[in-house]
């Protein structure tokens, strides 16, 4: 029979193999450490999951690309980005998951991303494997017409690993709806074929779903609205802070606002800005969306609620819940300990891993609700699981009809995470309720699907 601590101890050597096998990768040692760690219960009250060579299965991807992206700026001058896309795991659906444009991006980085979302999209229930994409690439301050070059050359090599059947990108960092165009667009003149199920988070008039662009940030505020009503509240009248003034930021505040709550701040890379009145979306969103700006002009522009903090963090700003919705590692455990000490009640992920490890244990420890990206920020992923169902149906759906399927996912997941950390007696830990819940999705259906 084997005993937990059996299991946790061949889990540790796993883990020492890990990082010795996968040298300079520390965001993927981080995301299997956090996932691996809480998976000793099971596999010790599972013997099948003890089979020898299933996690070890799990951790590596079933392939990986890497290639050249060369493309020509403005000036005529040749640029050579790296190119990626790490096909995780099939056993529940194609492989699915966004692409990141963003100058930190290595095979680490994009290796973290697919494994998180192999355990996400389990959570969903929709039948998508998990896999993540990306490049070196930096939009910023690139002009339209050398984004599209950037993503038609992307896209001349993408295109044989990917199709509606076999490998679905979507959007993440860097890569929105204007991403999404071009290199759909690229995918149609190579292939000579109208497949819109090969890519989600289309335009409306293309294939697009309603409600996808909002869907990430609309569905953390549903799971941060699920944590509050299990301790016995809800949103309304509680202050919020969320960083980022992306996709996931912008409809974080969204939501929060229809839900009664109040963000008072967003941030990007060159600082922060605090709003007492509560952030002006329409302003945010017309320097976001619109101009490419960057915050600061959010706060020139509003007048007197609002100051810009350069190089600052949301995190010192006092609130109720907290929804870090920019990048990984964002919230350290020096601002763990000041949300604490400021008395927030849950922090609930809409980026993906944005909570150290020390960060989370802290929050757990002082009994703040943390919800993990892995679950929190799925509604993302689900919509657009939805998107290639209608894509499929040559059919769309009205936007009440894909928000009400978005509310009633989230709100499954949140029950599947409370109760699978019940099960396993680590109530109210959603960490260890999503992977827990997650695993068993992806560990039954390889394990039927035999040694591959
Ligand atoms: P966007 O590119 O739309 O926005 C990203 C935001 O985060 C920008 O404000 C950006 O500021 C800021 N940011 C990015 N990197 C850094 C950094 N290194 N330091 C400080 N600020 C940074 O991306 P999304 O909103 O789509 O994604 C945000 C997070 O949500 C990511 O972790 C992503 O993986 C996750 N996510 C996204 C989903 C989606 O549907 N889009 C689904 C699930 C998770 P700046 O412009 O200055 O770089």
């Amino acid at each position: 029979m084997t005993t937990r601590s059996d299991t946790t101890t061949a889990l540790n050597r796993l883990l020492a193999e890990i990082e010795h096998r996968n040298p300079a990768q520390p965001e993927f040692h981080q995301a299997a450490h956090e996932v691996l760690e809480t998976l000793a219960p099971v596999i010790a009250a599972r013997p099948e999951y003890a089979e020898p060579g299933l996690v070890e299965r799990l951790v590596e991807p079933e392939r990986q690309v890497i290639f050249r992206v060369p493309w020509q700026d403005d000036q005529g001058r040749v640029h050579v980005n790296r190119g990626f896309r790490v096909e995780f795991n099939s056993a529940l659906g194609p492989y699915k998951g966004g692409l990141r444009f963003h100058s930190s991006v290595n095979l680490g980085v994009i290796k973290f991303l697919g494994f998180e979302q192999i355990f996400k999209n389990a959570l969903t229930g929709l039948g998508i494997g998990g896999g993540k994409g990306g490049s070196d690439f930096d939009p910023h301050g690139r002009s339209d017409a050398e984004v599209m070059r950037f993503c038609q050359s992307f896209m001349t090599e993408l295109y044989r690993h990917i199709g509606e059947h076999t490998d679905v990108p979507a959007g993440d960092i860097g890569v929105g709806g204007r991403e999404i165009g071009y290199l759909f667009g690229q995918y149609r003149r190579i292939t000579n074929r109208w497949e819109a199920g090969v890519l989600t988070g289309k335009g409306q008039g293309w294939g697009g779903s309603l409600i996808r662009p909002e869907a990430t940030g609309y569905g953390n505020v549903l799971f941060a609205a699920a944590m509050m009503r299990e301790r016995g509240e809800d949103l309304e009248g509680q202050t919020a802070v969320v960083s980022g003034s992306g996709n996931v930021a912008i409809y974080t505040i969204e939501k929060l606002a229809a839900l009664g709550a109040n963000a008072v701040t967003c941030s990007d890379s060159s600082g922060y800005v605090v709003d007492e009145k509560g952030i002006d979306l329409d302003l945010l969103k017309q320097i976001k969306e619109v101009e490419r700006g960057r915050v600061d002009a959010y706060a020139e522009r509003r007048g007197a609620s609002a100051r810009f903090v350069p190089g600052g963090r949301v995190w010192d700003v006092p609130a109720d819940i907290a929804l870090p919705s920019a990048t990984q590692n964002e919230l350290n455990e020096a601002d763990a300990e000041t949300l604490i000490r400021n008395g927030v009640k849950a922090v609930s992920e809409g980026a993906n891993m944005p909570a150290t490890p020390e960060a989370v244990h802290l929050l757990q420890k002082a009994g703040v609700a943390f919800g993990p990206g892995k679950a929190a920020n799925a509604g993302g992923v689900a919509v657009s699981a939805l998107e290639m169902a209608q894509n499929h149906a040559r059919t769309s759906w009205t936007a009440a009809r894909v928000e009400e399927e978005l509310t009633h996912i989230m709100n499954d997941i949140h029950t599947t995470c409370h109760e699978t950390a019940e099960r396993y007696e680590a109530p109210g830990d959603y960490v260890t309720g999503a992977n827990i819940a997650g695993f068993e999705r992806v560990a039954d259906a390889m394990l039927a699907q035999g040694v591959i």
